[in-house]
């Protein structure tokens, strides 16, 4: 890979690979773009086969965090790190303390949550080294578990969906199909149930959709899942769902869900658009994790919290405003929406937004 073609085309500010041997720390940490403010998003940690996948994934999912804080209005940039190794084997304190001292030399630029292959723990660590890491644990005066907040963020995003369909946001009497009943699915199947709504629930794990079933969903086979006559059709497991095999089969009005990445490309979005499904762009719908972490900056708080991702609504919204007035489809209009935001308020600012640095005893004059 040419890594200076490669950023050109993607727009990325910054690359950082961190090394310590003695430590065995291969990381990268990319920021996409910090335009609107700090470059904010998780880390992860993988066995990637190659560097070059690890680089390829941290450049990805970077870019992703610019579009997801865009468009649900933070004054946050997207940014994200991986460390490569197996979550299994390879976590000490001296890695984490190590790539917490990497964090820290970017002053503010970059700061990290948890993401896949990583838990609260490792995160005590990094925090020990650097301030600039969200999601800590309530104990520290952090936001803890996100998935709840994802959760009601989500049903926002469901809500403004139901409302340009049926015109009327009720979802007392409206069906579901939740594929996925993990952290953020059984949240969403709790709060969907509390509301009055039928829901049908799906997983591979069978305790994971006992606790589901328990709130009032019914059972059904994760292959069933979706070929159900439902109102609303909510990915929350996997990403890729909504693919050639399973398009023809959906009988849905709208799908809007919290799993990341559920296009499995731009043409399955455009499909969606033609069979007349209305689709609740993923990164503006499961955007209640981000707005959750974000608040840490001002000092958490449940209220706030969910204050904050009532403003899903608005944002999905929107989108739909923009997919009518340029006449493009949603997944189009989500994207164009978050670069309209950083393109208009990108000229108040200039992009750096590191602390200054002081030297002592210097004097140019
Ligand atoms: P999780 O691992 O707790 O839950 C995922 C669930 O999906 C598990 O119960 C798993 O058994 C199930 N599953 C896996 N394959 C399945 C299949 N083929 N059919 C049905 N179920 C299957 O993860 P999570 O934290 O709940 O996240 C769910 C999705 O939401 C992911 O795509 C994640 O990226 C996205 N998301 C989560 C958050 C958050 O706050 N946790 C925030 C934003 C986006």
């Amino acid at each position: 890979m040419e890594l200076f073609d490669t950023c050109q085309e993607s727009g990325h500010e910054q690359v950082v690979f961190c090394h310590n041997g003695d430590v065995g720390l291969r990381a990268i940490i990319a920021i996409h773009n910090t335009t609107l403010g700090p470059a904010l998003g998780g880390t992860r940690m993988w066995p990637y086969d190659t560097e070059e996948e690890a680089l390829r994934d941290v450049l990805r999912l970077s870019r992703g965090m610019t579009y997801k804080a865009s468009v649900s209005g933070l004054n946050l940039g997207g940014g994200k790190a991986v460390i490569i190794g197996d979550p299994r084997e390879d976590k000490s304190e001296a890695l984490f303390r190590a790539f917490g001292r990497f964090i820290d030399t970017l002053n503010g630029r970059y700061i990290t949550a948890e993401d896949v292959g990583i838990d609260v723990n490792d995160m005590e660590f990094i925090f020990q080294e650097t301030e600039n890491v969200v999601g800590v644990h309530q104990a520290h005066g952090g936001s803890g578990d996100p998935s709840p907040y994802t959760a009601h963020g989500s049903i926002q995003g469901m809500k403004a969906a139901l409302q340009k369909v049926f015109g009327d946001e009720d979802l007392s009497h409206r069906s579901f199909a939740v594929q996925g009943t993990g952290h953020v699915g059984l949240h969403l199947v709790r709060q969907l149930r509390k509301e009055g709504a039928k829901v049908f629930a799906c997983d591979i794990m069978e305790d994971y959709l006992a606790a589901a079933v328990e709130l009032g969903a019914e059972a059904v086979g994760t292959d069933e899942i979706y070929d159900l006559d439902v109102d609303v059709f909510a990915p929350s497991a996997l990403g890729a769902v909504i693919n050639e095999e399973t398009l023809p089969r959906l009988k849905c009005k709208i799908v809007a869900g919290p799993a990341n990445n559920q296009l499995a490309n731009d043409e399955a979005g455009n499909e969606l658009e033609r069979l007349g499904i209305l689709y609740a762009p993923d990164y503006a719908v499961n955007a209640g994790g981000l707005m959750n972490v974000s608040i840490e900056f001002e000092g958490w708080n449940h209220e706030r919290a969910l204050r904050m991702t009532r403003t899903i609504y608005y944002n999905v919204t929107q989108i739909f405003k923009i997919a009518e007035r340029d006449g493009i489809p949603t997944w189009q209009a989500a994207d164009r929406m978050a670069e309209e935001r950083m393109a208009t308020l990108g000229k108040l600012k200039l992009p750096f937004m590191g602390k200054p640095h002081r030297f002592p005893g210097r004097n140019k004059h």
